[in-house]
């Protein structure tokens, strides 16, 4: 799948634009802590191709110097990482001298860079075009993200700009991603997991090559591997470290069924970890969080009945993310891996039958009282399964915006405490419907 990356200085207007093109304002409503915040990236199709749209303006970069970095390491990490690029400039501005520096930075990519215009309300703001033919990036496309005008050639330009899809694994199969921080062991327990020799480990890190996806017999199971390479391209900062590719992980996620997030022992969720869960549970995908160099345990004074509340705090709306605890080195858990990941592809393909989902609705609203908001009580009529990989559940209420998000979860948990579908996350739809329907 091809990462399409919105670049720009900041308020030109690129969570604008992606929110139009993701077709609904996407601020997530998270209780996770660090991660309310809008949406960064989406799955979007535009002609018979599926990509990735990124808004860079939110991307965590996992570097340290990030703040330094600013809009100038977005760019460079676009330049890197995405198919094609969408610069966006204020067309009320005008040109400015950041617009140039990054200009610079953009012109000398072999990548495509789409030069566009926003806050090109009307026709009397057209006139602000002419400024931007100086940074010779060709002709200026103008929009208004705000209006949602000019977004036709917007699309018009992706469809020409990107490859033909690649093709996928065969459905059925269920695709992995081993995603996570650089020397957190991920391609030892690759190693371990399917000792081949394709994948090398080393003491020093920089020495996976790359690979592609690879088809893989489990004991009987045939399972994808997603893009290790990707995840693990090497792109060398300071002294031959692997950079931590925030887009290669993404597109991993979201080609991914179930995701395997692994965390090193002596660190366990860092911030750039509840990152990668973010985007894990913003594309609904399922995950399992993998602990792994569980050897180092005693050494660390780390016991799994002190890691697991520490985990399920820091996933809070994630208790039902497994966790599994690894040793890469001396193969301590790596055999639990797969069974987890194939557990988790069932329980994401799973169809509930709508009589019982029907019966817990029933026991759900005896157990709780409905929530009221202006004197209004909520009424659920029925619900019914309109999806899997992900689960999807349509409830049909009297109003959709009765249902608040402490509601939501309760129903969600209910679902969770009759029928599992654990290790994936779950959508709820509220549709509008009255008695008499
Ligand atoms: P970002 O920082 O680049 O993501 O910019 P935002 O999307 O947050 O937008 C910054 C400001 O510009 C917000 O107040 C938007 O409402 C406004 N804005 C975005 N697109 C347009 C547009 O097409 N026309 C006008 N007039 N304002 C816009
Ligand atoms: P990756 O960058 O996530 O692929 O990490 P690597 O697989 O290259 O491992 C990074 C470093 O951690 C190497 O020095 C490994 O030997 C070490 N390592 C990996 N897994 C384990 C483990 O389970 N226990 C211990 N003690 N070290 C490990």
């Amino acid at each position: 799948m091809s990462i399409v990356a919105i670049v720009g200085r900041p308020n030109v207007g690129k969570s604008t634009l992606f929110n139009k093109f993701v077709g609904r304002r996407m601020a997530i409503v998270s209780d996770t802590p660090g991660t309310t915040r809008d949406r960064v990236a989406a799955q979007v199709t535009i002609g018979d191709k599926g990509l990735i749209l990124v808004d860079t303006g939110g991307l965590d970069l996992g570097q340290e110097d990030e703040i330094h970095l600013g809009v100038t390491g977005q760019v460079k990490t676009a330049l890197a990482e995405a198919s094609a690029i969408l610069f966006l400039v204020d067309g009320r501005d005008g040109l400015t001298a950041s617009d140039e520096e990054l200009a610079d930075l953009l012109r000398v990519s072999d990548k495509p860079v789409s030069l566009i215009v926003n806050k090109i309300d009307n026709s009397r703001r057209e006139a602000s075009l002419q400024d931007f033919y100086r940074l010779g990036m060709g002709d200026p496309t103008p929009i208004s993200a705000y209006h949602g005008k000019g977004l036709d050639r917007v699309t018009r330009w992706i469809d020409a700009n990107l490859d033909a899809p690649e093709p996928e694994p065969p459905s059925g199969v269920m695709k992995v991603a081993i995603v996570g921080r650089p020397n957190v062991g991920k391609s030892m327990l690759l190693n371990a997991l399917f000792g081949q020799d394709r994948v090398i480990v080393s003491e020093t890190p920089g020495t996976t090559r790359d690979a592609i996806d690879t088809v893989l017999d489990y004991e009987g199971e045939s399972v994808a591997l997603i893009d290790t390479a990707g995840v693990r391209r090497r792109g060398k900062i300071g002294h031959g470290i692997e950079k931590y590719s925030v887009l290669r992980t993404m597109e991993a996620i979201y080609r991914a069924d179930v995701v395997l997030l692994v965390v090193d022992a002596s660190e366990l969720m860092t911030a750039q970890d509840m990152h990668i869960w973010g985007y894990a549970k913003d594309a609904y995908r399922g995950m399992a969080l993998v602990v792994n160099k569980w050897d180092l345990a005693p050494e660390l004074g780390l016991g799994m009945e002190t890691v697991q509340p520490h985990i399920q705090e820091r996933l809070r709306a994630g208790e039902y993310v497994p966790v599994l605890y690894t040793s890469a080195k001396d193969g301590q858990g790596v055999s639990e891996l797969m069974p987890a990941a194939l557990n988790i592809f069932r329980e994401r393909g799973k169809t509930v039958a709508t009589s019982a989902l029907n019966r817990m609705l029933t026991r759900a609203v005896t157990a709780s009282p409905l929530p009221r908001a202006r004197g209004r009580r909520l009424k659920l009529f029925y619900v019914t399964q309109t999806g899997a990989h992900p689960p999807v559940f349509t409830f049909f209420v009297n109003d959709p915006a009765l249902v608040h998000f402490s509601y939501q979860r309760f129903l969600e948990n209910r679902l969770r405490d009759e029928f599992g579908f654990e290790g994936t996350p779950v959508q709820l739809k509220f549709q509008r419907r009255s008695r008499s329907e």
